[in-house]
């Protein structure tokens, strides 16, 4: 018996889905790997390297991820900061995690610019997905970046805005989208605090304040709701006052002039049953202990929101008339609602594998992590056709026939599909375009005819004395600015000669 460092043994425990020596065994692997990589690395905080990689896969873990995707999620810094290349992580660990690791890197050189213009910023969601051929990478690089958030006190102050408006303008709405509220939330927060700290503090204090002074009714209700929900002979799996996220309440308190009073769910109490019949019975059972407020009834068990969310919610006059919302739901739901699309691993390795028989059948299971289309799909399905409208962000068709191709400063271009280095140079540019000599897809030469591929990184080269474009660019362009920018060149210099 080989003795685990704590921190191991600790990632080790987060693991949600079933743990097969093959799956413990490859984190361990990835572990040491990572170690090894990073040894005498340190963070900003002071702390060694590693704990980043830690953190990292410790998130992916606790949200339900699979065995690969919490195994790049250790190594998915090796590339960029350690001199081991991505061929060595593929001859180590095979092509899919290779696969993962790859998909962060490139995504890690995106930068979110100076700008605010929603339609760059939408752009830039969308190639995010688009460039990750596979969700998990892009869940991969939410954990990352929820723990480069908590600890971005270390960065020089000058720093910190810059990525807490990226981190709110890029990794909220994408974690929003893939429904995972837990992570979505508390990056929320995280950037609220840093982009803007007044108001941060403000309601801060005014929710503690508040906390404070309601906590024993809701202890009470609490005690009360569970007494009778037992004495039905009901299981509870958990039941729990929640507080609502910074951010979120700051936008209600917006809308409702700052009257803290005037919102009802600033304190809420969760209750987790088994099965659905079970949430509606809590509900009779809840109106019976405590008066409903009229109209604030809302079944989206029934009727889900349109990111899929689930759940049976009430207000009601609790202890000594106290407004408090509660919120019924089923252990599934719950798990979609704070795991979104990452909850679906869980659902999906449970039920397809059969633990108890593991050891007694020889089959070797794979972990059959497939990609994330077909993944959205059978999701999908499952939330059921009526509700496709929850994917409306995601929608795979807009890519189709886009490709996004980046700069070697970050900057995203869009693209037709076919679209060649002359391209994508009168799109940076029309002198750019004017005085191009070659170009460059991912560090390899390239002519200048190359269909880019999307997510490459194209560098181009220019001449300062050549100002005119070749004709024979007309046969291969793509996009209409380029071939109107050569046409132009070209009529003007036949003038001249
Ligand atoms: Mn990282």
């Amino acid at each position: 018996m080989i003795l685990l460092k704590t921190e191991l043994k600790n990632l080790l425990k987060q693991v949600k889905i079933p743990l097969t020596p093959q799956r413990r065994d490859l984190i361990i692997k990835a572990f040491e790997f990572a170690e090894k990589a990073h040894q005498g690395q340190k963070r900003k905080s002071g702390e060694d390297y590693l704990s980043h990689c830690i953190a990292t896969a410790t998130i992916l873990a606790s949200i339900g991820m699979g065995s690969k995707t919490i195994a790049a999620g250790l190594l998915h810094d090796v590339p960029e900061d350690t001199p081991i290349t991505l061929g060595e992580i593929k001859k180590e660990f095979g092509e899919d995690i290779h696969n993962l690791v790859e998909g962060i890197t490139k995504l890690g050189k995106i930068k979110l610019k100076e700008t605010k213009e929603e339609y760059l910023i939408e752009n830039l969601r969308k190639m995010f997905l688009a460039m990750a051929a596979d969700i998990r990478v892009v869940i991969i690089k939410l954990a990352d970046r929820l723990h480069n958030m908590r600890t971005l006190e270390f960065n020089p102050p000058e720093k910190r805005p810059r990525i807490a408006r990226e981190t709110m303008e890029i990794y909220v709405p994408l974690a929003d989208r893939l429904g995972i509220g837990e992570i979505k939330a508390e990056l929320e927060d995280l950037s609220f605090k840093f982009i803007d700290p007044k108001n941060y503090k403000m309601v801060k204090k005014l929710r503690d304040d508040y906390y404070k002074e309601g906590e024993k009714f809701n202890n009470q209700a609490i005690r009360e709701l569970e007494k009778e929900i037992r004495s039905r002979k009901i299981k509870i799996a958990k039941i729990y006052g929640r507080a609502k996220n910074l951010r979120s309440l700051f936008l209600k308190l917006e809308k409702r002039e700052m009257d803290i009073g005037r919102i009802y769910d600033l304190i809420a109490i969760r209750i987790i049953v088994p099965t659905v019949s079970d949430c509606y019975e809590v509900l009779g059972i809840t109106h019976k202990v405590y008066r409903p407020m009229v109209g604030r009834i809302k079944d989206y068990i029934s009727l889900p929101k349109p990111n899929g969310y689930q759940s049976i919610h009430t207000t009601i006059f609790g202890p000594e008339g106290r407004i408090m919302e509660v919120q019924i739901r089923t252990q599934k739901m719950h798990d979609e609602a704070e795991f979104g699309i990452a909850s679906h691993w869980i659902y999906s390795e449970n039920k397809k594998r059969d633990w108890k028989n593991y050891f007694r059948s020889k089959e070797t299971y794979s972990e059959n992590e497939v990609t994330w289309i077909k993944q959205l799909r059978e999701w999908q399905n499952e939330i059921g056709r009526d509700n496709k409208a929850f994917l409306e962000g995601l929608k795979i068709d807009f890519f189709k026939n886009r490709i996004f191709a980046i700069t070697p400063k970050g900057d995203v271009i869009d693209l037709p599909e076919e679209a060649t280095p002359v391209d994508f140079a009168y799109e940076i540019h029309s002198e750019v375009g004017d005085s191009i000599t070659g170009a460059k897809a991912d560090g390899k030469m390239v002519t200048l005819d190359y269909k880019i591929k999307n997510g490459q990184m194209i560098e181009v080269m220019t001449s300062k004395d050549k100002k005119i474009p070749n004709r024979k660019w007309l046969e291969f362009v793509k996009t209409s600015n380029a071939r109107a920018h050569i046409r132009k060149q070209l009529k003007r210099s036949d003038e001249i000669i």
